[in-house]
Protein backbone atom coordinates (compact mmCIF):
# COMPACT_ATOMS: atom_id res chain seq x y z
CA UNK A 1 0.00 0.00 0.00
CA UNK A 2 0.86 3.23 -0.70
CA UNK A 3 1.10 6.44 2.00
CA UNK A 4 0.25 10.14 1.53
CA UNK A 5 4.14 11.06 1.15
CA UNK A 6 4.15 8.20 -2.00
CA UNK A 7 1.02 10.21 -3.74
CA UNK A 8 2.54 13.80 -2.76
CA UNK A 9 5.24 12.32 -4.94
CA UNK A 10 2.73 11.86 -7.75
CA UNK A 11 1.12 15.06 -7.10
CA UNK A 12 4.52 16.46 -8.26
CA UNK A 13 4.68 14.42 -11.67
CA UNK A 14 1.62 15.34 -12.33
CA UNK A 15 1.85 18.64 -11.85
CA UNK A 16 5.13 18.26 -14.71
CA UNK A 17 3.19 16.63 -16.78
CA UNK A 18 -0.06 18.63 -17.61
CA UNK A 19 -2.37 16.39 -19.82
CA UNK A 20 0.25 13.72 -20.04
CA UNK A 21 -1.58 11.78 -16.76
CA UNK A 22 -1.22 8.31 -18.55
CA UNK A 23 2.22 9.02 -17.92
CA UNK A 24 1.78 8.75 -14.05
CA UNK A 25 0.76 5.44 -12.63
CA UNK A 26 -1.63 5.24 -9.28
CA UNK A 27 1.44 4.37 -6.55
CA UNK A 28 -1.66 2.28 -4.65
CA UNK A 29 -2.32 -0.28 -7.95
CA UNK A 30 -0.28 0.89 -10.48
CA UNK A 31 -2.80 1.74 -12.84
CA UNK A 32 -3.29 4.65 -15.48
CA UNK A 33 -6.23 5.76 -14.27
CA UNK A 34 -5.34 8.93 -11.98
CA UNK A 35 -7.05 12.10 -12.19
CA UNK A 36 -6.47 15.63 -11.12
CA UNK A 37 -8.35 18.70 -9.91
CA UNK A 38 -7.21 22.25 -9.05
CA UNK A 39 -9.94 23.97 -7.07
CA UNK A 40 -8.82 27.59 -6.42
CA UNK A 41 -9.67 30.94 -6.14
CA UNK A 42 -9.82 31.83 -10.16
CA UNK A 43 -7.80 35.24 -9.48
CA UNK A 44 -5.17 33.52 -7.13
CA UNK A 45 -4.77 30.12 -8.14
CA UNK A 46 -4.37 29.33 -5.01
CA UNK A 47 -6.95 26.84 -3.27
CA UNK A 48 -6.89 22.94 -3.15
CA UNK A 49 -6.22 20.02 -4.81
CA UNK A 50 -8.02 17.04 -5.78
CA UNK A 51 -5.96 13.78 -6.61
CA UNK A 52 -7.36 10.33 -7.21
CA UNK A 53 -7.64 6.69 -9.05
CA UNK A 54 -10.32 6.04 -10.44
CA UNK A 55 -9.14 2.30 -10.86
CA UNK A 56 -8.56 1.71 -6.88
CA UNK A 57 -10.57 5.34 -5.65
CA UNK A 58 -7.55 6.10 -2.99
CA UNK A 59 -5.99 9.80 -3.12
CA UNK A 60 -5.18 12.39 -1.49
CA UNK A 61 -6.45 15.91 -0.88
CA UNK A 62 -3.68 18.86 -0.41
CA UNK A 63 -4.80 22.54 1.24
CA UNK A 64 -2.47 25.60 0.28
CA UNK A 65 -2.05 24.85 -3.24
CA UNK A 66 -1.15 26.89 -5.97
CA UNK A 67 -2.50 25.14 -9.47
CA UNK A 68 0.35 24.97 -11.89
CA UNK A 69 0.42 27.17 -15.22
CA UNK A 70 -1.52 26.02 -17.75
CA UNK A 71 -3.41 23.13 -15.43
CA UNK A 72 -6.89 23.36 -15.87
CA UNK A 73 -9.20 24.74 -12.67
CA UNK A 74 -12.47 24.98 -11.36
CA UNK A 75 -13.49 27.64 -8.93
CA UNK A 76 -13.62 27.29 -5.55
CA UNK A 77 -16.49 29.59 -4.96
CA UNK A 78 -18.50 26.66 -7.28
CA UNK A 79 -20.24 24.39 -5.60
CA UNK A 80 -20.12 22.27 -9.05
CA UNK A 81 -16.39 21.76 -8.85
CA UNK A 82 -16.34 18.63 -6.83
CA UNK A 83 -19.46 17.36 -9.65
CA UNK A 84 -18.03 14.05 -10.82
CA UNK A 85 -15.83 13.80 -8.04
CA UNK A 86 -16.18 9.94 -6.76
CA UNK A 87 -15.87 9.66 -2.92
CA UNK A 88 -12.56 8.17 -2.99
CA UNK A 89 -9.85 7.10 0.26
CA UNK A 90 -7.70 9.82 1.28
CA UNK A 91 -4.30 8.96 2.89
CA UNK A 92 -4.47 11.70 5.99
ZN1 LIG B 1 -5.22 3.05 -8.12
Amino acid sequence: MADRAAWLQVLGQVADRQGEMGLVSCPDCGRDRLEVRYIVKPETRIGYVLLWCGACLHGISVSRVRAPEGAPTWSIDDPASVDGVPDFARYE
